[in-house]
């Protein structure tokens, strides 16, 4: 996590803020608080050279009252509960924002991914399963990859769980690779669904996608997709993307005279996102520090790396032009930053709607699994780009009939969905 941010009272602040616009009953507000199951473990693993390391896991549960646990699993060195209890939350909110059949979960592991090799990933991929099989599964929890953790990861902690069980289950991790049970559509769902929810805005704000310029932070998944589909779906300009250099351990704003070129830098990145400094300059990139990329001039913001980087002090440096900010990743926004867009009549896109792109694409993975019958890619991006385009409408009118924020909106739409089927399964 960011470092000076715990993650998981920022989401309960958030949380605490809407339970008392709702008028919440203070009970039913601490079922929500809180996440309903926590597990946290160690796993040995022996390494290439024969030690034996062991490594600190974590899942959480926060509510399946709308059917099974659903959230990713990240693999990262600052890696915190907290965090995971926090991520956990807002996948809750998500899935109810996003009106798919699901609860919120999220896992992790501390460790930086790039600093073990394959084999041994894999056996740290096996050891997390080994650990929490008994509490995971198609009708239970439902992990799925995030930061730091790719599809192959998912296909040996699938192939981890059906050796456990005595059969094949596709469906117990979403995000597997294609042929793998995988769904089409998934890598490019989340950055996709997030311009899919900036192309709603825009019309809501009567702009022109076509003369349109946005800034990213991050270039792996999320923002990787979300810059081709706002140049290609929208037409629009990217003025930076920004990402972590593993290599460096600091991170860097890439910019280029005549915009950049989202499709050229996918060819010159590696898999965890860190771009090639070197064939960037050769290609004419600017290459600032990494906190550039929130000072460009351009009309939407897309903070797509990690949370809490849009914060008090980094967002007083945005500039005038801005008119959307889009949360491509989890919590980017502080909120004070919440305040100052509040404040700057600045349009902001929650998280837990912006990137649902990713969790209603593994909900369709999984529905495929239990059909054994598979979509084309158009099938899939279409029936994503109707969901996302629905969830975003929901929240605007919430937004616009009770007069509030888009963040307070959708988790007004959320929180009504999640205590209605608590409700009716005679939980409260
Ligand atoms: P990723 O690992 O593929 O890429 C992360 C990117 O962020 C990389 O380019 C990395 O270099 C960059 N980054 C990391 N630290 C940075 C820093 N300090 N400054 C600048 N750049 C930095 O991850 P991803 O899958 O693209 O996820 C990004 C965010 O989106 C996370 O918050 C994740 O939880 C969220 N998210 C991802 C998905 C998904 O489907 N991948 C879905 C929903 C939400």
């Amino acid at each position: 996590m960011a470092g000076q941010i715990n993650a998981f009272e920022m989401a309960q602040k958030q949380f605490d803020g809407v339970a008392k616009l709702l008028n919440l009953d203070p009970q039913i507000s601490e079922v929500l608080r809180w996440p309903m199951r926590e597990y946290s473990f160690r796993i040995p693993v022996r390494m290439d050279d024969g030690s034996l390391r062991v490594f600190q896991g974590y899942r959480v549960q926060h509510n399946d009252a709308r059917g099974p646990n659903k959230g990713g699993i990240r693999f990262h060195p600052n890696e915190t509960f907290d965090t995971v209890r926090a991520l956990a939350t807002w996948m809750t909110w998500k899935c109810a924002v996003a009106d798919i059949p699901l609860g919120g979960g999220k896992g992790g592991i501390i460790v930086d991914p790039s600093s073990i090799t394959t084999p041994e990933k894999e056996r740290l991929c096996r050891g997390w399963v080994q650990n929490m099989w008994k509490n995971i599964g198609p009708r239970q929890d439902v992990p799925a990859p995030d930061v730091g953790t790719t599809p192959q990861m998912m296909g040996w902690m699938m192939d981890e769980y059906s050796r456990m069980v005595g059969q094949y289950t596709p469906g117990v991790f979403t995000g597997k690779p294609l042929g793998g049970g995988g769904s089409e559509g998934r890598t490019e769902a989340t950055g996709y669904g997030v311009i899919y929810t900036v192309r709603e805005a825009m019309k809501h704000l009567k702009m022109d996608p076509s003369q349109s310029v946005a800034a990213l932070e991050g270039f792996g998944n999320v923002s990787q997709y979300a810059a081709i589909g706002f140049v290609e779906m929208l037409g629009g300009k990217i003025a930076c993307v920004s990402c972590w250099d593993r290599n460096d351990k600091t991170s860097y704003t890439y910019s280029h005279k005549d915009g950049v070129s989202p499709r050229f830098l996918l060819t010159i990145v590696d898999q965890y996102g860190t771009i090639d400094q070197k064939k960037a300059k050769e290609a004419g990139y600017i290459i600032e520090d990494g906190e550039k990329w929130i000072e460009k001039e351009c009309d939407v913001l897309i903070p797509a790396a990690i949370e809490g980087h849009v914060n008090g002090d980094t967002v007083k440096r945005m500039s005038g032009r801005v008119k959307i900010v889009a949360e491509g990743a989890n919590g980017p926004c502080t909120p004070e930053a919440d305040d100052y867009f509040k404040k700057n009549g600045i349009f902001n896109i929650p998280d837990f709607l912006c990137n649902a792109g990713g969790v209603t694409t593994s909900y369709f993975e999984s529905v495929q699994n239990d059909m054994n019958f598979y979509w084309t890619k158009h099938e899939v991006l279409e029936r994503l780009d109707t969901k996302m385009t629905q969830a975003f409408n929901a929240v605007l009118q919430m937004s616009e009939k009770e007069k509030v924020y888009m963040r307070d909106a959708a988790y007004m739409v959320a929180i009504d969905r999640v205590v209605k089927a608590m409700q009716l399964r005679g939980w409260i």
